[in-house]
């Protein structure tokens, strides 16, 4: 049961529900026993009809570094289904919180163990939400806090459309956890129709779109979405989104070894990107078991990068964290052994 709905018959005042919103998202209580300023009755009541937590951590995993952690969550309702969301200790004292949006995911792009994994399930905000809540919770022991969100996990952002919303509505109200939506970015591999609705329904956060190849035919090769997505009727697409928000677009590009990382594919990317609002995150592809692709070496990634500084197109060369822990890009699958 909701909250929302259990105060309302147990006819309760307004204010009784902003404290609630308090003790849950900024205090960060995980029992009802902790919400004093409710009479004891009204916390007893609720323990017994709402349950909390609608995710179940059942295994943490460290990077040597310490910098990175991945946790593995059951979801309550389901407890044989299984997700991971990822903690990230910048070193600029930034933290963020990778969530996921689904258990799985349909876009099968062939680089992605998610993707490899096919799709079991989507997440509902809530659980979306607990993601974050968690790693709060625990940041909160060393007077931390979460300063950046990434919908990079697993799933399709555009797919589960709804979840994704409504989750970002409850990160972003001012009465819950209060964000900024510039800490916000949300990442998808190009799925037109949810994405030009997402736009036109008023998204304020930051936008990553997953590119990963500089022209349509080498696209479609890595990525099935590609086809009935081209990349011109993209682009009009993600225009809408710099027109709304005069913010700049990050393009996520895997550099695969002769795959997408020769000085042709930069020169591609560059007529792409000329006159966009863009920024490229050049990602070194990070291995996927049953995959039998290769990182490039680092000449390789600094001789593409090369080709975007003399164009002026600003990008970084993403610092692969959680390595150690598959928890980096694109190696999250929640399989038995994981
Ligand atoms: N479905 C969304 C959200 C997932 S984001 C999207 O596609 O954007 C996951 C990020 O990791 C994406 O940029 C994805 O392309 C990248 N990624 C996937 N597999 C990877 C791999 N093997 N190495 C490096 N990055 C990878």
């Amino acid at each position: 049961m909701q909250i929302e709905t259990f105060l309302e018959e147990h006819n309760q005042p307004k204010y009784r529900l902003n404290q609630f919103y308090q003790a849950y998202y900024q205090k960060l209580i995980t029992d009802f026993d902790q919400l004093t300023v409710w009479p004891k009755s009204l916390r007893d009541q609720a323990a017994k009809q709402i349950s909390l937590l609608s995710l179940k951590p059942i295994k943490t995993q460290v990077s040597k570094d310490q910098d990175t952690i991945k946790v593995l969550f059951s979801r309550q309702h389901a407890p044989e289904q299984l997700l991971e969301a990822v903690l990230m200790k910048h070193q600029d004292n930034r933290n963020t919180v990778c969530v996921s949006c689904m258990i799985g995911c349909p876009m099968n792009c062939a680089f992605c163990a998610t993707g490899n994994m096919g799709f079991i399930a989507n997440l509902n905000a809530d659980e979306i939400v607990e993601q974050v809540l968690f790693f709060a919770r625990e940041l909160a022991k060393t007077q931390q806090k979460i300063t950046n969100i990434v919908f990079m996990g697993m799933g399709e952002p555009m797919i589960n459309l709804t979840a994704t919303q409504e989750s970002i509505a409850i990160l972003t109200d001012k009465n819950k956890l209060a964000m900024s939506p510039s800490r916000i970015t949300v990442s998808t591999c190009g799925v037109i129709t949810p994405l030009k609705k997402f736009i036109m329904e008023g998204y304020k956060g930051r936008l990553a779109i997953s590119l990963h190849a500089p022209n349509q035919e080498l696209r479609e090769k890595i990525m099935p979405v590609a086809k009935a997505n081209p990349l011109p009727k993209l682009f009009k697409t993600i225009d809408l989104y710099t027109k709304k928000t005069n913010k700049r677009v990050s393009y996520e590009y895997i550099l695969i070894k002769e795959v997408n990382d020769q000085i042709e594919h930069a020169q591609q990317l560059v007529l792409l990107l000329k006159y966009k609002l863009a920024h490229v995150n050049l990602i070194p592809y990070n291995p996927v078991s049953n995959q039998s692709w290769q990182r490039p070496e680092r000449k390789a990634v600094y001789a593409f990068a090369q080709i975007l500084k003399e164009a002026n197109i600003a990008y970084t060369i993403r610092v692969t964290m959680g390595q150690d822990i598959a928890a980096a890009c694109g190696q999250l699958a929640t399989s038995k052994q994981s």
